[in-house]
């Protein structure tokens, strides 16, 4: 794998504090399914070729990174894809939705679920009947994360950011998180900025990890996932005009938010440094300017 460079960020409140703050750029790369979602699927896919499987399936809401990744990453392994979407009331209107556009233009094949139906996702009767229905199939869960997922994710991290004390990562599912407290070091602390209001994520992550270095920052989920304010986009927006650098509204902008927040609020000690990881996603943006335009808010800039 290609390493991927850490940017520091020049921006006020970092030098105003004697932080030193770095962002990898997970962005950047594995393109066209960059960010962690690549990690993610790496050695699902492996696993998948090796049982001689030729469908991946899986599960997801309309602005998914996960269903377009799978999309992309399936496409290029030359393997079929099958997204089960959340709503069936979009079984009209997808091609409106630049997410669900992008996953059919990869080849992806969308089936549209009732709420109620989508709630089964995970039951085995239900998977037993898709697969009587669609044939045999690699099951990736919402979200994508299962033990090769944090595998995978293990990799996120190279053996120089061993000398930062502080790891930040948006927290979705967890299995990012876990992948990088696997790869960390006892003496650094990686902190998850929760995108999801009042969820628990210590079960979730204990699954896949036994490491203590950890903790979730939960002040700035603004409202619940995917929620977004004007003061979160106009935020969004300052960044990208000092820095350059682009974030998506439901997951990078938020832990940014809260990074520069907690900076300003001094929790970090003088002389701290600091390693944001960039989890990608900026496919989102699009979907989320349709939302945004809907409603008379100011746009997110691309
Ligand atoms: C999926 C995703 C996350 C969340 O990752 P988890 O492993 O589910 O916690 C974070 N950022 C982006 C951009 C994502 O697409």
């Amino acid at each position: 794998m290609a390493a991927v460079g850490n940017q520091q960020l020049q921006l006020p409140v970092f030098s105003k504090k004697e932080l030193k703050v770095y962002l990898k750029r997970l962005d950047l790369v594995h393109l066209p399914v960059a960010g962690n979602k690549y990690f993610k699927l790496k050695y699902n896919l492996e696993k998948a070729q090796k049982e001689g499987y030729h469908t991946l399936l899986t599960f997801g809401g309309s602005y998914s990174n996960h269903i377009l990744a799978t999309a992309q990453a399936g496409k290029k392994a030359g393997m079929q894809t099958i997204g089960l979407i959340r709503g069936d009331e979009l079984a009209e209107i997808w091609e409106d939705n630049p997410t669900l556009k992008a996953a059919s233009e990869a080849g992806m094949r969308l089936i549209f679920l009732s709420r109620a139906e989508y709630r089964n996702k995970t039951d085995r009767s239900f998977i037993e009947n898709l697969e009587k229905d669609l044939g045999k199939f690699y099951l990736l869960p919402e979200g994508g994360t299962n033990r090769l997922a944090v595998l995978g994710c293990k990799e996120i991290l190279t053996p120089d950011d061993s000398k930062f004390e502080y790891i930040c990562c948006p927290l979705g599912t967890g299995g990012t998180l876990a992948g990088l407290v696997n790869s960390s070091e006892e003496g650094q602390s990686v902190l998850g900025f929760a995108s999801l209001k009042g969820h628990n994520f210590q079960e979730d992550i204990r699954k896949f990890t036994s490491g203590e270095n950890w903790k979730m920052v939960a002040d700035y989920h603004f409202g619940g996932y995917a929620r977004i304010s004007e003061q979160l986009i106009s935020f969004i927006n300052n960044f990208h005009k000092d820095t350059g650098i682009p974030l998506d509204p439901v997951y990078t902008g938020k832990m940014m938010y809260g990074l520069t927040d907690l900076a300003e609020r001094d929790y970090f000690p003088r002389g701290t440094s600091i390693l944001a990881i960039h989890t990608g996603g900026l496919q989102g943006i699009a979907g989320m300017n349709i939302l945004l335009k809907k409603k008379n808010l100011p746009l997110l800039g691309l």
